[in-house]
């Protein structure tokens, strides 16, 4: 699956995407390698600490990269990325507000009601 990634860039911080080509995850902007976050412990915690303070739609790229870069599974990950908010003192979302299964009911949802209304007006001629 191919999601295009957004993250604040810990060596020429700006906003930018992030490109995923073979084993690396490079900033567009300046060409830096996010794997390398993986040698760098206080650098990574200092992304993370940055980007999981931008929104809820970073708090998802920062999850997503933490993963990838740590390989670690995805519950260990998250359950990771969670704690070192907790301990930071940031409040993440409770479970993820872009989940696919979300958009889908919300799509779904739209439609049922979409559906509704046209076989209401039908009925009325
Ligand atoms: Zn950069």
């Amino acid at each position: 699956m191919h999601t295009s990634i957004y993250s604040r860039c810990p060596s020429c911080h700006q906003d930018g995407l992030v490109q995923h080509m073979q084993a690396s995850y490079r900033c567009a902007v300046c060409n830096f390698d996010y794997v390398t976050l993986a040698n760098n412990d206080a650098a990574m915690k200092a992304w993370m600490l940055e980007n999981l303070r931008l929104g809820p739609m970073n708090v998802v790229f920062v999850l997503h990269l933490h993963q990838v870069i740590l390989q670690l599974p995805a519950q260990e990950s998250n359950a990771r990325v969670l704690a070192f908010a907790t301990q930071n003192g940031i409040r993440l979302p409770t479970g993820s507000p872009f989940s696919p299964l979300k958009i889908v009911a919300v799509v779904i949802g739209v439609f049922v009601v979409l559906f509704a209304v046209a076989l209401f007006f039908a009925a009325r001629r």
